[in-house]
């Protein structure tokens, strides 16, 4: 049996803002075993993000947890994390889980070298022996396949793209943290550069044994990389299984749609699929399942009750009450 490293207990997490309470996350229930690579995938505007700056508390201002256990299992205890105070997290943060945010061009601060940035790191988790961290760093960025001295001293913009990505995943790494969490890793990256953060994100899996959980909307990033997959529509977990059950037994109209909606390098561009309609207002939602206003299976019944996650397989599960007619997937 794999044992939890993570355990999300109905979990709901809003925003507030002038138009009123932003639904972000609601009623999430998700495990993550040792060692595993567990992929959200959805469209733009999920919740797969807020879900993942929940898990380290690093939700911006107007964002709050409203509800639910973040239960982190470590050092033969647990832990709720939705329950720390600042004390706790600065003991938690980057420690037993870090976090690579969207966007390698925005998390880095301009005007300090890596060098710096790394150190800042480091001391805000009470890590303050420079030597102790320089080595370390060198390390890591020899590890993530870059020239650590050159690196070391560079300015961000002296970087690309894709270097800096690697930095960003090098200084995740500072503290040993027993889960990574990665937000779309390779979006802002060409396709060349995507591929070598592929590459590099199964050799840390591998060497390292981490447990990952890695955002995007991309699902060929989550068919390379994952053992499961869970699929968010309007801040829910619509359907969750092995990445074989995602890609080859979908269940859910939803994540049929995104299926078809991959490109192929067969079809040409008239082909390509996308699925109608837009995601609901997460303010104003309304009963029933969130996402029947552009399904193609919808009946009447759909309206009334949001359906829940049921097990259609071995650790399968689906959150539509017409599953069973999607059986086939395409
Ligand atoms: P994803 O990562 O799947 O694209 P997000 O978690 O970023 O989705 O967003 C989920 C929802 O929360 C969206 O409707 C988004 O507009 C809203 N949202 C995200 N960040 C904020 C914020 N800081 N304030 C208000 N609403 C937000
Ligand atoms: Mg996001």
């Amino acid at each position: 049996m794999a044992r939890e490293i993570l355990n999300i207990e109905n979990l709901f997490v809003e925003y507030s803002n002038i138009r009123g309470k932003v639904k972000a996350v609601r009623g999430v229930n998700l495990k993550l075993y040792k060692g595993e690579n567990l992929a959200l995938i959805g469209e733009s505007g999920s919740g797969k993000t807020t879900l993942g700056t929940a898990i380290i508390r690093l939700l911006p201002s107007s964002g709050y947890i409203k509800d639910g256990k973040i239960i982190y299992k470590g050092n033969g205890n647990e832990y709720d994390i939705s329950k720390f105070n600042e004390k706790d997290l600065r003991q938690f943060r980057w420690k037993e889980i870090a976090m690579v945010f969207q966007s390698a061009l925005n998390s880095f601060n301009p005007v300090l070298k890596v060098w710096d940035q790394i150190y800042d790191t480091a001391k805000a988790h009470g890590i303050s022996n420079r030597s102790f961290v320089r080595e370390r760093a060198i390390s890591l960025l020899r590890y993530v396949q870059l020239d650590p001295e050159r690196v070391i001293n560079s300015y961000p913009h002296e970087l690309s793209g894709g270097m800096r990505q690697r930095v960003l995943i090098a200084m995740s790494l500072l503290l040993e943290p027993k889960i990574l969490i990665l937000d779309e890793p390779t979006t802002a990256l060409d396709i060349l550069t995507q591929r070598n953060i592929i590459e590099l994100l199964r050799t840390i899996k591998s060497d390292m044994g981490l447990s990952m959980i890695f955002i995007s909307h991309d699902l060929s990033l989550a068919a390379e990389l994952a053992d499961r997959v869970a699929v968010m529509y309007a801040g829910a977990i619509v359907e969750l299984g092995s990445v074989e059950d995602i890609f080859y037994r979908p269940r859910h109209p939803y994540t049929l749609g995104l299926i078809k909606a991959v490109p192929t390098v067969t079809a040409g561009f008239r082909e390509l699929y996308s699925i109608p309609g837009s995601p609901p207002d997460l303010i104003n939602l309304s009963p029933g399942c969130k996402f029947a206003p552009r399904c193609e299976y919808r009946r009447s019944e759909c309206e009334k009750d949001e359906p829940t996650l049921v097990e259609v397989g071995p650790d399968h599960f689906v959150a539509c009450i017409r599953h069973k007619e999607i059986n086939n997937g395409r």
